[in-house]
């Protein structure tokens, strides 16, 4: 694996790194970054160019007539460059694909006329310049430019942090996106089936509804909505037996309390008691790795963007 990458970052004249490669391709500045977001399978081609004036065309170019031309996945833009996303398979197959995109981006910025010598912050030439990290990705660019961006994010960042931040609010919002779970937990469990999605879906609209009702997007989100999906989704697992044994009590003319019966049916039979158990331990599962799924992307939103800014020497 690391030949494959040592024999590529020399073809392309790029540096090699444990989780990057970098350099100037073809007189474009690129790099090139897998897998070091422990919860990200994405490859990553960045260039570290300036736009200017046709950084719509560009764009338009790569995700209107490219993206499926090129197979990749998705296209981001910031204030140094841009990059091409496509999920990671095979390193083989990853690297291949690397180049497919260099080549054909390179062609095109040329033909386009924009420079690929110049700071990717500010389009000026570089008389004098330093290596750093944006994104996660090594460039070279003015020092001024890059102290500027830098000190812009911070800034940014700190007023994030001082915003007033509303748990109660949060919490309803959380308290709703459960409820949309457990709607359609007790939706699917009437069709005979387990809901597996439900807490994916869940915890998904908490999310969105707890950071719009005001609540911040820290560890404590976490927390709240895992609990509060957990909670949901085992009392809609419980409606749910409750019902069934509420309408076999009807239909036998039986009277009495729901909750008791279930206890009793419970303790007596041991069909009902396994079907019970077992479908709880389904439904905790498939409730535990829907949360888990959804915290993973709210940790991926929580890293700030300062955390990918480095200057180097
Ligand atoms: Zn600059």
């Amino acid at each position: 694996m690391k030949k494959q990458l040592e024999q590529f970052a020399a073809e392309h004249t790029l540096s090699l790194n444990k989780s990057d490669m970098y350099g100037s391709y073809n007189g474009y500045q690129v790099s090139i970054r897998w897998g070091n977001i422990w919860t990200s399978s994405a490859f990553y081609v960045g260039f570290h160019v300036n736009l200017g004036n046709k950084a719509n065309e560009v764009i338009n170019w790569l995700t209107i007539s490219q993206k499926k031309e090129l197979r990749i996945a998705n296209v981001t833009v910031d204030g140094s460059g841009f990059y091409c996303i496509f999920t990671n398979m095979t390193l083989g197959s990853s690297l291949k694909k690397a180049h497919t995109v260099l080549y054909a981006v390179i062609e095109y910025l040329k033909a386009q006329g924009i420079p690929g010598d110049v700071c990717p912050y500010c389009g000026l030439p570089m008389e004098e310049k330093k290596l750093v990290e944006d994104n996660f990705c090594l460039f070279n660019a003015h020092e001024a430019c890059f102290a500027s961006k830098l000190s812009q994010v911070q800034d940014a960042e700190t007023a994030e942090a001082s915003m007033p931040n509303n748990y109660l609010k949060g919490f309803l919002g959380a308290l709703l996106g459960g409820l949309v779970g457990m709607l359609i937990f007790w939706g699917l469990f009437q069709l005979g089936f387990l809901a597996s999605i439900s807490s994916l879906v869940g915890a998904l609209v908490g999310s969105l509804l707890y950071t719009k009702f005001g609540g911040k997007n820290n560890k404590m989100k976490i927390v709240i909505i895992a609990v509060v999906v957990f909670v949901l989704t085992a009392a809609a697992f419980f409606l749910c037996y409750l019902q069934v044994v509420r309408d076999a009590m009807t239909e036998a003319g039986v009277y009495g309390s729901t909750i008791e019966m279930l206890s009793y049916l419970l303790e007596t039979n041991q069909e009902i008691r396994a079907a019970f158990w077992g479908d709880f331990a389904m439904s905790i599962v498939f409730t535990i790795v829907g949360i888990v799924v959804v915290a993973m992307s709210m940790v991926r939103q929580q890293k700030k963007v300062s955390s990918g800014m480095k200057k180097h020497s």
